[in-house]
């Protein structure tokens, strides 16, 4: 299970302490595609964020972090959240995306331990809000199922946090299970495992440039995407197809680039869904490389060392195709590859990638005994 619960130690003194546990993700594809209602085919990477809880009297929580070698601390009261701009909104954020859907908690405190790399694009934020909502629905008993979990933690993170994102990232910290891609309509949120070919390996390796989700371009993006459905008629670019080429091509550059970008995507990922089930590995790969033209040209996402990962990532022997993954400015790329050939495309890649400069220092997340 990528989410699991428990309850840890037989003794007295922490036999109210609970814990929840949520896996970082990469998406194979269905980039920017979320917030516009459509497709996405995200699949759990093994790095995971802990968090143990145990429940206080008051109203006061104290949350320690290990970060960067160091450990963070951080303290609020419940009812009192306030936003900070610093790691602890994510933990009052949750706190207050629940308390606004009615649930009252005391204080708690909070030890959280992950090892999702962070701005990454493989979703540390949305395993550290699952991780601690699971947690707290542990601990005061709150019966919350998966959907809403993802819910809640993406109220938190767009409420409280200010970072306008979709809910793919917190429906795969909840409902994701390792060794399985979920097809997700973001729209009505069906769902549904696809199993990946044993012939295909994944690799993934963070640029060590991170991502700025709650400022900027993303935020930008999502305004233009919004005006594009404006413009067309309709209420999310979800409700738009090739058959509407010539409306989106009439659209005010940049508008037209952008739209077409989530038109031909969300065709991307409902091809990508069926190549994995027919194992079509080259059909896969060659979408995955599709999917980065798009991003890189028409959705102006990506960045020259990016696109440069991805090149170098084409050139080993043994791979299928490779995108940047995430929202892109930074992050991490993902490649395809035939099975047997994984772990020497990571080095091969790092090798390459560590000299490449632009300010990358490429590290290897999956295969996670590499990293
Ligand atoms: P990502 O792609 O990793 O989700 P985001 O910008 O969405 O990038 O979220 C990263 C932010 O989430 C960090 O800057 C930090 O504030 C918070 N965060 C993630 N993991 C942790 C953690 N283990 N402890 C504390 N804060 C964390
Ligand atoms: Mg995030």
């Amino acid at each position: 299970m990528a989410s699991s619960l428990g309850r840890v130690g037989d003794g007295r003194d922490v036999s109210d302490r609970f814990w929840g546990e949520a896996h970082g993700r990469v998406n194979l594809i269905g980039e920017h595609t979320d917030y516009n209602e459509g497709f996405v085919l995200p699949i759990p990477i093994p790095q995971s964020c802990l968090v143990e809880l145990t429940r206080r009297d008051g109203r006061t929580v104290s949350v320690s972090s290990d970060m960067d070698g160091r450990e963070h601390l951080a303290a609020f009261e419940i009812g009192a959240e306030v936003k900070e701009g610093g790691w602890s909104d994510y933990i009052q954020g949750v706190t207050f995306a629940l308390a606004k859907e009615g649930f009252s908690l005391s204080g708690f405190e909070a030890r959280v331990r992950s090892s999702v790399p962070i701005g990454a694009g493989l979703s540390s934020s949305a395993a550290l809000e699952v991780a601690l909502l699971l947690a707290l629905d542990r601990t005061f008993d709150l019966a919350l199922d998966p959907v809403r979990i993802a819910q809640l933690a993406q109220r938190a993170e767009t409420d409280f946090v200010g970072a306008p994102v979709g809910i793919m990232d917190q429906i795969s910290a909840s409902l994701g299970r390792l060794g399985e891609a979920l097809f997700l309509d973001t729209r009505t949120l069906e769902h549904r495992p696809v199993r990946l070919p044993d012939e295909l390996e994944l690799v993934v390796i963070d640029s060590g440039i991170p991502h700025a989700h709650a400022t900027g371009e993303y935020r930008t993006r999502r305004m233009e995407c919004d005006r594009s459905a404006e413009l067309l008629g309709v209420r999310k670019l979800r409700d738009v197809t090739e058959s509407d080429r010539r409306r989106i091509s009439a659209l005010p550059p940049p508008l037209d680039r952008r739209a077409s970008h989530v038109v031909t995507e969300n065709q991307r990922v409902l091809e990508a869904v069926a190549a994995l089930e027919s194992a079509d590995l080259s059909r896969f790969g060659a979408l995955l490389d599709a999917s980065h033209r798009s991003l890189s040209e028409d959705f102006d996402v990506s960045t020259p060392v990016m696109d440069r990962l991805v090149d170098l990532s084409r050139a080993c022997t043994g791979v299928l195709g490779a995108r940047m993954t995430g929202g892109g400015f930074g992050g991490s790329i993902v490649v395809a590859t035939k099975r047997g050939t994984a772990a020497d495309v990571a080095r091969e890649i790092l090798s390459a990638g560590s000299k490449m400069g632009g300010g990358a220092m490429p590290t290897i997340v999956v295969p996670a005994d590499l990293g």
